[in-house]
């Protein structure tokens, strides 16, 4: 894989500095059952990081020290990970709202068949990567089969009440270009997805817009396709200041596999922890009570991703 990190750091990003915590995302591991071209976590089958149980009980000590309102899991495919259904049983036990970033096939997994039935048990609020609402694009992506069988999770996940008014169970889908380009407006494509997926007879709640960062496996594809430069012109020129004030780096915490703390998932992926009074990295059980608002987030080109036309987060656009 082509190595983007030498090409991320010629234009400086706009300093900002974190504000109030809410949000701890931790990303259990890279094993995934799917390996999508655009993944900026390089996921697939034959990754071995994963989370032990002591780490994972480090994020719940740390979720009830701080008090935070939110647990957001991803991976890979996070709940392939064996501590996954601990840390949800517990973090819903201490009233933390919990979101599974959830690549729907993994329901079709061995050992998973009753995954669904637990997240709805346990109302945990589900966040769906579907790239496109046509077979032939997400195949592409994500791999073929892919389209049908998250179409067939999607609708085992509506039967049990998810998207459905009424019941606390929210699923939102999640699109991300195919190519070196900006997402579309999020809310005419929210319209698009819903008209089209409906008369599939599946209904979701939102539809988040995510750009590609130009890291990992999608940044590496594109220095092999000769568009690395154009795509982080593009990035560049996009920006928008107004979005600075809403970047997820604001609120949110990334922490790794081994529990290390970064700013956000992209810069776990880059090797650049979160920096507190000079220390290289921080790790959970050095950060129980230490506040971080107010320090510095840790920048770099990429961050153009999160700031371009109408901005990217893990919970969508954000103008
Ligand atoms: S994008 Fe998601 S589903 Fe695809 S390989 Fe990466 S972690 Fe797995
Ligand atoms: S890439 Fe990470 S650190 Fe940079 S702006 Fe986005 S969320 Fe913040």
């Amino acid at each position: 894989m082509r190595d983007t990190w030498p090409l991320l750091d010629k234009i400086p990003f706009p300093a900002i500095r974190r504000g109030p915590l809410q949000t701890l995302q931790v990303n259990v591991g890279y094993r995934c059952n799917q390996s999508c071209v655009h993944c900026h976590v390089n996921a697939g089958p034959n990754r071995r990081e994963e989370m032990d149980a002591a780490t994972a009980d480090l994020v719940i000590e740390f979720l009830e020290k701080r008090r935070l309102a939110t647990l957001d899991i991803t991976g890979g495919a996070p709940e392939l990970n064996a501590n996954f259904r601990h840390l949800v049983r517990s973090a819903r036990s201490l009233g933390v709202n919990v979101i599974d970033r959830c690549n729907l096939t993994v329901l079709f997994e061995p050992g998973q068949e009753d995954l669904a039935r637990f997240l709805a048990d346990h109302e945990v609020a589900i966040v769906a990567s579907l790239p496109c609402y046509t077979e032939e694009l997400v195949d592409r992506q994500r791999g073929k089969g892919v389209y049908d069988k998250s179409l067939d999770a999607l609708r085992k996940l509506n039967s049990l009440g998810y998207g459905r008014e009424g019941a606390n169970l929210t699923i939102d889908l999640v699109y991300n270009p195919q190519g070196p380009s900006l997402p579309p407006p999020q809310a005419k494509l929210e319209a698009d997805y819903k008209r089209v997926l409906g008369e599939r007879g599946i209904v979701f709640n939102r539809l988040l817009t995510i750009a590609n960062m130009p890291i990992q496996r999608f940044g590496s594809t594109l220095v092999s396709k000769g568009t690395f430069n154009a795509y982080m012109n593009l990035l560049r020129s996009s920006h928008r200041d107004e979005n600075l004030d809403s970047v997820m780096c604001r609120t949110l915490v990334s922490v790794d596999w081994q529990g290390y703390l970064y700013d956000c998932d992209f810069n776990q992926m880059l090797g650049l922890p979160l920096r507190v009074a000079g220390r290289p990295r921080l790790h959970l059980k050095d950060a129980m009570t230490r506040d971080l608002a107010g320090n510095a987030i840790v920048a770099r080109d990429h961050c153009f991703g999160c700031t371009a036309g109408q901005g990217s987060s893990c919970t969508g656009a954000l103008a």
